[in-house]
């Protein structure tokens, strides 16, 4: 095979629908549902770009309004890889890649594959940055958020200051939910939408939403918490907890396939920016997975052109050279 595909994801899908149009022998490997991470994405989730700029391969997708639903972007990538007849495995997780000669040894939770290139598009949506505070393991605590109506007449804590708890603490209350937000920082995430900042900041200013500032949660209990906050500790009833504190990709899958990292605590992996390849040649990085600790970095909307130098690079050195024609 000349290229297996890491990640059904829509940067995954993108890197398969360019193999294609190159004629390249290509699987795509997923281990959930097609485009698992945005299938857990909370059910209301609406993108903050316009549909137009999630598009992949210049393929259309209509949206009731200028920024899609969650729903509907299931919708369009789950199109795109049924109507294309897209190569893909799903619910096969790929647990290890070895160079071997003539290229990699893939091993998956199903099966053992052999491939010329590799494309690791696995995002970073599947390992959420821990509080690592002792009660974080029991069940009332979820790193990911769903559905507004679990937490109605509910005692709700959101911990952190992003797009996600903002949503999250906005959504929930609006249900009934009695909301606290934990702010490590003093004040509201600045990269919040700006359509959505003045709202969360006037339900905190009229205290409809309860908001601890330059605050930490220090132990997670069953009936409530112990915060850490500039006037002292705090204990807060409490019923269930969203710790939204960010996600980051799986740094370990990617130095077991010897990609370096950048040592300056942000474990950026090593790539050349034009044509995504790693430090190790034939193994490639396409989406957001590229920021390493910078999640805010890459999104759909400025890495979906890594399939294209991709597919060009490896179409490139599979054409032969003048000497061998
Ligand atoms: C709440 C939220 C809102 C967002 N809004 C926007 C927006 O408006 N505009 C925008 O451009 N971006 C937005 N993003 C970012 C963007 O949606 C994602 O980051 C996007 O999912 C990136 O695509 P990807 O294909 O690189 O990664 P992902 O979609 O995360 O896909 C990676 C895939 O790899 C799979 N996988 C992981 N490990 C393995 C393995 N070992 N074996 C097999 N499969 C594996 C995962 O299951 C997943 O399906 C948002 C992100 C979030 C969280």
């Amino acid at each position: 095979m000349d290229l297996i595909i890491i990640g059904g994801g829509p940067i995954g899908i993108a890197c398969g629908l360019e193999a294609q149009k190159k004629g390249l022998s290509y699987l795509i490997l997923e281990k959930g549902p097609i485009v698992n991470s945005l299938f857990n994405y909370p059910v209301n989730m609406q993108f903050f770009s316009s549909s137009e700029r999630l598009e992949i391969d210049d393929i259309p997708f209509i949206s009731k309004e200028a920024k899609p639903k969650r729903n509907e972007a299931l919708e369009y990538y789950r199109r795109i890889v049924t109507s294309n007849k897209l190569n893909i495995h799903l619910f096969e997780e790929v647990t290890a890649i070895r160079r071997e000669a003539g290229g990699f040894h893939i091993g998956t939770s199903k099966a053992e594959y052999h491939s010329g290139h590799v494309i690791i598009a696995t995002g970073f949506y599947d390992l959420p940055n821990l509080l690592g505070v002792p009660g974080e393991d029991l069940p009332k605590v979820s790193h990911y958020y769903k559905d507004p109506h679990f937490y109605a007449s509910q005692k709700l804590a959101v911990v952190g200051a992003s797009n996600s708890a903002v949503d999250a603490a906005l959504e929930c209350w609006r249900k009934g939910a009695e909301v606290t937000m934990i702010v490590r920082g003093p004040e509201i995430g600045t990269r919040v939408k700006y359509w959505v900042r003045p709202d969360i900041l006037n339900r905190i200013e009229e205290g409809s939403i309860k908001a601890f500032y330059n605050s930490t949660v220090a132990e997670v209990l069953p009936d409530r918490l112990l915060i850490d906050t500039p006037d002292g500790r705090v204990e807060l009833p409490n019923d269930f907890v969203l710790a939204l504190t960010g996600y980051q990709p799986n740094f370990a899958f990617l130095e077991q396939a010897g990609i370096d990292l950048s040592e300056d605590g942000k474990k950026r992996p090593h790539y050349n920016p034009e044509t995504m390849e790693t430090n190790v040649p034939g193994l490639y990085l396409a989406g957001v997975i590229c920021g390493g600790m910078e999640t805010h970095k890459w999104f759909i909307e400025n890495s979906r052109d890594h399939a294209r130098l991709i597919a060009n690079h490896i179409s490139a050195s599979q054409k032969p050279t003048s000497s061998e024609a």
